[in-house]
C-alpha cells in the first residue's frame, strides 16, 4: 500500500474533539465527526445511533454539509466520546465517502500515531459505484 502521510489538521480533530465532549449523549450520540470544507469552514455532525443502522457521525456530517450548502469537503475526522480519541470510518463510510468524495482525506491513528490518509488508501480495489451506471455499450 502506498499509503501517504500529509498535514494533520489539529484544529479538525479539536472541533471534533469538542463536539464529542459536549454533545454525545448516553447511547444515542457515541461519536462526532468534523469535516473541512473546500472553502474552509468547519462542519461537524454526531451519529444517529439506532438499532434499525443509524448513520454514523462521518455520514450524517455529510448531510449537515449539504443543508449548509457546503458540497466539496477535503478533509474528514471522527473522534468517540469519553475521550475514546480520533476513530477511523467503518467499512460502510469509507465507501460512502470514497463515492461522495473522491479526492477526500481522512484524519486516522491513535494520539501519537495520528496521520491523514486519502480516502483511496483507506479502501483499495474499492467499489467505484460511478464507474457502473449507465451507459451501457
Ligand atoms: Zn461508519
Amino acid at each position: 500500500m502506498t499509503t501517504q502521510t500529509h498535514h494533520v489538521d489539529h484544529e479538525l480533530i479539536e472541533a471534533a474533539a469538542h463536539v464529542a465532549r459536549t454533545r454525545c449523549r448516553g447511547d444515542q450520540h457515541t461519536m462526532a465527526a468534523a469535516a473541512r470544507a473546500r472553502d474552509g469552514r468547519i462542519v461537524t455532525a454526531v451519529n444517529v445511533y439506532h438499532f434499525t443502522g443509524g448513520p454514523c457521525a462521518e455520514l450524517a456530517l455529510i448531510g449537515a454539509a449539504a443543508a449548509q450548502g457546503v458540497h466539496e469537503l477535503d478533509t474528514i475526522v471522527a473522534v468517540g466520546d469519553r475521550d475514546r480519541g480520533v476513530v477511523p470510518p467503518c467499512g460502510r463510510c469509507r465507501q460512502v465517502l470514497l463515492d461522495y468524495f473522491p479526492a477526500l482525506e481522512v484524519i486516522v491513528g491513535g494520539d501519537d500515531r495520528v496521520r491523514t490518509v486519502r480516502i483511496t488508501d483507506l479502501l483499495p480495489e474499492g467499489y467505484v459505484w460511478a464507474d457502473h451506471q449507465g451507459d451501457a455499450e
